[in-house]
């Protein structure tokens, strides 16, 4: 622990004795206590972010044995009792003044609460969950005795224009939900079980509160979003139902779940980034992103310089960041082509490096971090939607505006329809979860089919009754966390919002390249108090105002927000579904998103 000597706190505690002040005692006890655990935890977090990178690297089973082997240590030493309960009596003592004691204690509080549960019940969750991923990762669909992979699925639901198979191929792709479906209730009932021994309703309901995050105002955010995304959904539904019907030659009532580009309606019909492609054809992306945040005053070329960026055989094929040591050793991983994907993906992720690396070093270790997943995800995609910017791309590339100017309405676009998708799905991903874990044993089958017709809007098949809902991986392999990606979404079009406003200035829409003012802002404001305040607090300190579904529909999906819109809405993008895979970082799995 920085800032608060030990030596310093012996004698303040010395000096407490003799006046016979115990507030000083306990705040001298939690401070010992602290330093002792950050003796523990510190080095085992840096050893099993190593192991990660190295197994990233290497692909070796070895690596990957010794990080989920450190991870266990870890969990172990948040399911200890007495550490438990030393943090429990300090939090409700009353006695800690210093804030950054009171905000450690909430930290410690949060992350021993989630696991002080029996722990054979929690072997039987991390076996049981092991298990049902494991049966994800072998099952292939089978149409007509031939096996198809996640991708062919994908491919087929992109390009087939015979319905009758698509039909065929969706069907196979579900059979994973009724393979899973018991076991996967299973895995809901222990959790809840979980749940109930540290005090809770259900599991959905801790995992919010461990994620400071609150039930009643979530839903509300999500209530909103889903009133303002409504009608703007409905007519980009509209259109995109009509040309389907033409494909297929049946009416749009005809339409069915496997009409739509794939197996959960999530994104686009068309993947691709409305033709930016070629202006990073033979573009040094790694330069163009370092030149980019060397130009507003945030460089980040020590990350870049002990950062692994190329594709290798035996290599992760996806890209994630990590922070080492909360000391500055910070990487990320990457697999750069010359390409708008890889040149957002890079944005992105040295966005999740220069967070790390601009949180003032004097803050304590345990608060050396962002205040949630979705806040370090929220600056990563402002930084990523930066690459499908016309305008940032004419500034990194130095080419003459009007020649990216022009693509701006199709980037707009299918930004508009990806954002549109995407934000409705969340919402089935969201009220879904929330009801599997208020009662698993209600007719899931049927609430999930309502809530697809009721948000996403497409028709539930034909007498189906099939737990449909089980075949998404995220409920058994990241539960309860899908709507942070939302959560990110919007934070991020909050803070575009208030650069725009407070920062740059709104009159000219020129973009951010070079504005050594965008830096100082995320320097100063956003990154530099790390952890020392919860997420909601955060958001209302650096934009001025509580998180609001407005800034999201405003930026992508607001009356007026159309084709010809990019000049007066300025620089904004977004790719939807993020991913990240590091220790600490989302998890996204690629195409099965
Ligand atoms: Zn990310």
């Amino acid at each position: 622990m920085k800032g608060r000597s030990l030596t310093a706190m012996m004698i303040a505690a010395a000096f407490a004795a003799v006046v016979g002040s115990c507030g000083k005692d306990v705040e001298m006890d939690f401070g010992m206590f602290i330093e002792k655990h950050v003796e523990t935890v510190a080095p085992l977090e840096r050893e099993g972010s190593l192991a990660y990178w190295n197994a990233a690297l290497s692909g070796s089973e070895e690596d990957f044995r010794k990080y989920s082997d450190i991870r266990l240590e870890l969990e172990r030493i948040y399911s200890d009792r007495a550490g438990f309960e030393t943090v429990c009596d300090a939090r409700d003592s009353g006695k800690l003044k210093d804030p950054s004691l009171v905000r450690m204690a909430d930290v410690l509080y949060l992350r021993y609460l989630g696991n002080q549960a029996d722990p054979r019940l929690l072997d039987r969750i991390v076996g049981l969950s092991a298990k049902v991923e494991n049966r994800f990762n072998v099952f292939r669909a089978e149409v007509g005795g031939k096996r198809l992979t996640t991708n062919d699925v994908y491919g087929v639901l992109r390009e087939s224009d015979d319905g009758e198979y698509r039909r065929a191929v969706w069907e196979a792709s579900k059979a994973v939900g009724g393979e899973v479906a018991g076991d996967l209730l299973d895995l809901v009932r222990l959790r809840n079980q979980i749940a109930r021994e540290a005090g809770f309703d259900n599991y959905h309901s801790m995992s919010l509160t461990l994620g400071e995050q609150d039930e009643e105002t979530l839903a509300a955010l999500f209530d909103e979003l889903d009133e303002l995304t409504a009608e703007p959904f409905r007519a980009l539904k509209e259109e995109i139902d009509k040309n389907l019907a033409k494909r297929f030659g049946i009416t749009a009532d005809e339409l069915r779940p496997w009409h739509y580009s794939d197996p959960f309606f999530q994104e686009a019909p068309s993947g691709e980034m409305a033709g930016l492609d070629g202006f990073f054809r033979g573009r040094d992306i790694v330069a163009l992103a370092a030149d980019f945040y060397e130009s507003i005053g945030m460089p980040v070329g020590d990350v870049i310089a002990a950062s692994d960026l190329y594709e290798r055989d035996g290599k992760n094929p996806h890209a994630f960041c990590t922070d080492i040591d909360r000391e500055g050793d910070i990487r990320v991983l990457c697999n750069v082509k010359d390409n708008v994907y890889w040149m957002e993906t890079m944005l992105h992720e040295l966005g999740h490096a220069a967070y790390d690396k601009y949180i003032q070093r004097e803050i304590p270790w345990l608060l050396r971090s962002y205040p949630h997943l979705a806040t370090t995800e929220a600056v990563a995609m402002y930084f990523g939607r930066l690459a499908q910017d016309p305008r940032w791309i004419a500034a990194a590339l130095g080419l003459d505006e009007d020649e990216t100017d022009a693509l701006a309405p199709a980037v707009r676009s299918s930004l508009r329809a990806k954002q549109l998708i995407f934000t409705r799905w969340t919402q089935v991903m969201f009220r879904f979860e929330r009801e599997l874990y208020r009662d698993p044993d209600g007719d899931l089958n049927t609430i999930w089919w309502d809530l697809v017709e009721r948000y996403q809007f497409v028709r539930r098949p034909d007498g189906r009754d099939e737990p449909d809902w089980a075949s998404k991986i995220h409920i058994v392999s990241n539960p309860v966390y899908y709507h942070n990606y939302m959560l990110g979404e919007m934070i991020a079009s909050q803070l575009h919002h208030h650069i725009l406003a407070e920062v740059v200035g709104d009159a000219d829409c020129r973009g951010i390249y070079g504005d050594l003012a965008v830096g100082e802002y995320f320097r100063d404001k956003v990154f530099r108090p790390g952890n020392t305040v919860p997420w909601t607090k955060h958001i209302e300190m650096v934009t001025g105002e509580p998180l609001q579904a407005k800034y999201f529909v405003e930026q992508f999906a607001g009356p007026g927000v159309g084709r010809d819109e990019w000049r007066e809405k300025g620089q904004d993008a977004g790719l939807g579904p993020d991913r990240d895979e590091g220790p600490g970082k989302r998890r996204d799995a690629g195409g099965a998103d």
